[in-house]
């Protein structure tokens, strides 16, 4: 199925609690939005020290878990429209093994997670919601395995987010 060609740039900033820096993951999220029209930039990466890979998280944002903020507030010097993306070792077992904060313009994935599940938060964070097909990116227990899919829809709901801009590489 083809995809429309819209030329975006989703830009973000990958940020490690870990020594591992997580490649996979931003390869396989770079992949997959190249092949739907969306091209990642990725403006930063760094590894941040001083953070214990089980640190306490919650998702709610008005819970914040007092290491949870400095983490966050990491992210505070970019604009929104550049989104950041926290690795970390591990996720309370409830939020499966990434989440997402829209208003912040960030999200968290745990080390060891499925590949697709960065692009996945990526997919909240350009304004997409949970489906029920097990094949779709969207997928409400999150991608399992190295494919999926996303509708025509899904592709133009994410094509109008105000995050993106035109793709300024040529
Ligand atoms: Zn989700």
């Amino acid at each position: 199925m083809a995809a429309p060609r819209v030329a975006s740039a989703l830009k973000l900033h990958a940020l490690s609690i870990l020594e591992d820096d997580c490649a996979g993951s931003l390869e396989a999220a770079c992949a997959f939005f190249a092949a739907r029209g969306i091209v990642i930039e990725v403006l930063s990466r760094q590894r941040l020290q001083g953070f214990p890979s089980d640190l306490p998280i919650r998702t709610d944002p008005g819970e914040l878990t007092p290491q949870q903020a400095d983490l966050y507030a990491h992210r505070e010097i970019w604009p929104l429209d550049e989104l950041a993306v926290f690795f970390v070792g591990s996720l309370p077992p409830m939020l499966c093994r990434g989440f997402s904060h829209p208003a912040l313009s960030l999200c968290v994935v745990a080390l060891g997670s499925p590949p697709l599940t960065l692009a996945h938060e990526l997919g909240h964070l350009l304004g997409l919601e949970h489906v029920e097909d097990p094949e779709n990116l969207m997928y409400l227990r999150g991608p399992r395995g190295t494919e999926a899919v996303l509708d025509q829809a899904q592709i133009r709901r994410m094509a109008a987010s105000p995050i993106l801009s035109s793709d300024t590489r040529s």
